[in-house]
Order: structure tokens, then sequence, then C-alpha cells
């Protein structure tokens, strides 16, 4: 039978509300957590125990999940959610959403999934995690009080590091057939695919979004990454968010992967792809100001379509930056080794900040709170893929 939505999600908010409080209140009194997980359980008919803690799963879509704005999720969900759909094919995909609050376009893509399947059935299980609903309400990527929840998924010791330990258990113990995080990017970007390993099954499932793709090694504490472990993974950039077509690419994805039966072994073509790999993360040191405003003084001042250089293979010379002359200022560049290299790809001459030498950027934004909440930018190169090609029988 299709999912409906589940008419006890909503009971008594305040209740709710004050177990959670409750529980995040009583630190490390076992008794008072498992006292209000309990109640908090049987109020919310979740499906599991995972809920004495930050992360809510249920097996039913909260009711007006389908209708309702980002902004207002919190209205209907605690916090984070995992929401397990049936579907004729068993080993769910898992699709991660709002893992940044401002970044709407998965939501979006799944709620246009759900209406458009309706009361028929998934061709695939269907395991929706639903990230940073606090964050969602403030339109921002994180809370200044919260880690990056993309940031989580590799051990540590706050609440998020527990949450996504447990989605992580969850869908291993569900034998997951492949894994999507979806986001947007505050700078013009491209549409693009972002994998972890460069094994047939990750190559397919990104050709599946597109030709772009960038493989990358640095975060290490990214969702795609934990989740590179159990199946096929990868991150999707979808442009910036409130665009229709976005919502619409992330929502034609998510259904091609909900058909395919399996990954096959055989490898990805060449020609297929356009594969870049990440080799530097550029960052502005917290003492530096910036700006994009020519007239502004700032310490150093960024051309002002700075994002209309993501993804385009940059000359040696390239000028990105002006700086007051006289004074010493130095981007901080780390490479995969988390080695410091700006050195390696810039230079800071005559007030000019120039690219060293050939380089594609992506991820550059024009916007300084996540400049300073995440980076500059990403240095990438072009990364050769080789591969036997089979003579036809
Ligand atoms: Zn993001």
């Amino acid at each position: 039978m299709p999912p409906k939505p589940d008419p006890q999600f909503r009971a008594d908010r305040t209740e709710a509300e004050s177990v959670q409080t409750d529980v995040r209140q009583c630190g490390i009194d076992i008794r008072a957590i498992a006292a209000a997980g309990l109640e908090h359980q049987q109020q919310y008919r979740t499906i599991c125990q995972w809920d004495v803690c930050m992360l809510t799963v249920t097996d039913r879509l909260p009711e007006g999940l389908l209708e309702i704005e980002p902004t207002r999720l919190y209205e209907i969900l605690d916090g984070p959610t995992l929401i397990h759909l049936p579907g004729r094919q068993a080993p769910p995909l898992f699709v991660s959403v709002l893992l940044h609050g401002n970044e709407t376009t998965g939501f979006f893509a799944i709620q246009r999934l759900l209406k458009h399947y309706g009361d028929r059935q998934l061709p695939r299980a269907l395991s929706i995690l639903i990230g940073n609903v606090r964050a969602a309400r403030e339109r921002a990527r994180r809370l200044d009080s919260q880690p990056d929840y993309n940031r989580i998924w590799q051990g540590g010791d706050l609440p998020e590091h527990q949450m996504a330990r447990q989605a992580i258990d969850e869908m291993a113990r569900r034998s997951v057939f492949a894994s999507i995080d979806i986001h947007n990017n505050t700078g013009r970007n491209p549409h693009y695919a972002c994998i972890t390993r460069l094994e047939s099954p990750f190559l397919q499932l990104a050709t599946l979004f597109g030709r772009t793709t960038v493989y990358f090694t640095q975060p290490k504490t990214v969702q795609a990454n934990a989740f590179a472990r159990l199946c096929p993974s990868m991150v999707v950039e979808c442009g910036q968010p409130g665009h229709s077509y976005g919502t619409q690419h992330a929502f034609e994805l998510v259904d091609a992967c909900l058909h395919l039966s399996h990954f096959s072994q055989r490898p990805v073509h060449p020609s297929a792809i356009d594969l870049f790999h990440t080799v530097a993360i550029v960052k502005v040191p917290d003492n530096v100001q910036i700006s994009f405003d020519s007239s502004s003084s700032a310490d150093i001042c960024f051309q002002s379509n700075l994002d209309l250089l993501n993804f385009a293979e940059l000359p040696a010379a390239t000028r990105l930056a002006t700086y007051k002359p006289g004074r010493e200022y130095s981007l901080h560049v780390t490479d995969e080794g988390q080695g410091e290299v700006s050195d390696r790809y810039f230079t800071y001459q005559n007030g000019e900040i120039r690219t060293k030498l050939a380089v594609t950027p992506s991820m550059l934004t024009l916007d300084p709170r996540i400049i300073r909440q995440d980076c500059l930018c990403y240095l990438m190169e072009r990364y050769p893929l080789t591969c036997k090609i089979e003579p036809v029988a």
C-alpha cells in the first residue's frame, strides 16, 4: 500500500516539544533520557529506539509534509527525521535533504516525487532523511550554535554526531541500495555530482545526474563518504536554490534511481563523463576582511562576478582579487593531505591575487557568511578516466 500521512504525528506538539527539551536538558541523566524517549516514541509512533536523542525514525509520512514550506517544517518535525517508505524492490534508496537548511531543492524534489506517485507504490523503497530543520526555519546553512550537518558523519561527541551514526546504522541494517545527498550552491555553478570513489557503480550513479562529476576525498566527514562504505553514494549540487528546473533535475534523478534494478560492474566509458578531481580548498583567514565591492576598504576585494568562474578552466595569471598595497595577505589553501599550499596556487604581487597555474574553481560564492562557514571555493584539475573498451562480440 502507498504511504499515508500519519494523523498521530502532530499529536500535542506542546508536550512533544517539552519531551525533546527534557532530552536536551537532561544531559547524562540516562533515566530522564529513557523516559523522555519512551514517551516520545509513543506519541510519534516511531519504529525504533533512536528517538531518545536527536533522530526521529518513522515509517509514515508526517501529515502536511507534501505541502509545507521548508521554513515551517519545524511545525511538524521535531528535528532530523528519517522516513522509511515501502516500494516494489526492497533495499531502499537513501536520499538526504536539507543537511544545509538553506538548500531547499532536495526537499522540493521529494515533495514533487511523492505527489507524482500519489497512491501508487514506489518502484523501490525510499528512505528520506530531512536534516537541519532548525536551520531551514532561519533559511541558514546552519545555526551558529550547530555543527555543519554535512561534516558530522565520521565520529564525534555532539548529539548531531550520534544522530548521523544512528542514520548510518539504520540504513546499514536495511542494506541500503544507494545514497544521494542533495545540495545547492550559493554561487552560480553548473549542476554536478560529487563522488568519493571511482568504482564503476559510483560513476554510473553520477552519470545518471549528468556529465560533470567531481571526485573528492576531503573533507572525509561528509555524508557521501560515510555511505560510500555501504553502497554507491554521491552528493548532487543542483545550482542555486529556488529554481524549478533544479527541483525537476533532482526529482528525475531520484526517480531514475528508484527504477534501477542493480548497478553494473561494466566500466563507464570515459567519453560519458567530465571528471574533475578536487586538489585544494581555499579559505579566507578569520582576521581578514573581504568584500566584492571594488569601492570597499576591506582587506581583500574579490571580483564582483567571481562565481561566474565556477568550472571555468582558468589559465595561470587570472586575477581574482585586489588587496591593500603595502600589506601582506594570504588565502588559506590546503591540499588533500591538509598541507598549506597557498603559494602553489596563488601569487600575491602589486596588490593583486592571481592564479599561479591553470586550475578550475568550483563553489565560488559571493555570500560572505557562507565563505566564513564553509570556504571561498575548491580548486580542481581534470582527472583522466581510463577504461578498457571490450570489443563488441
Ligand atoms: Zn550544501
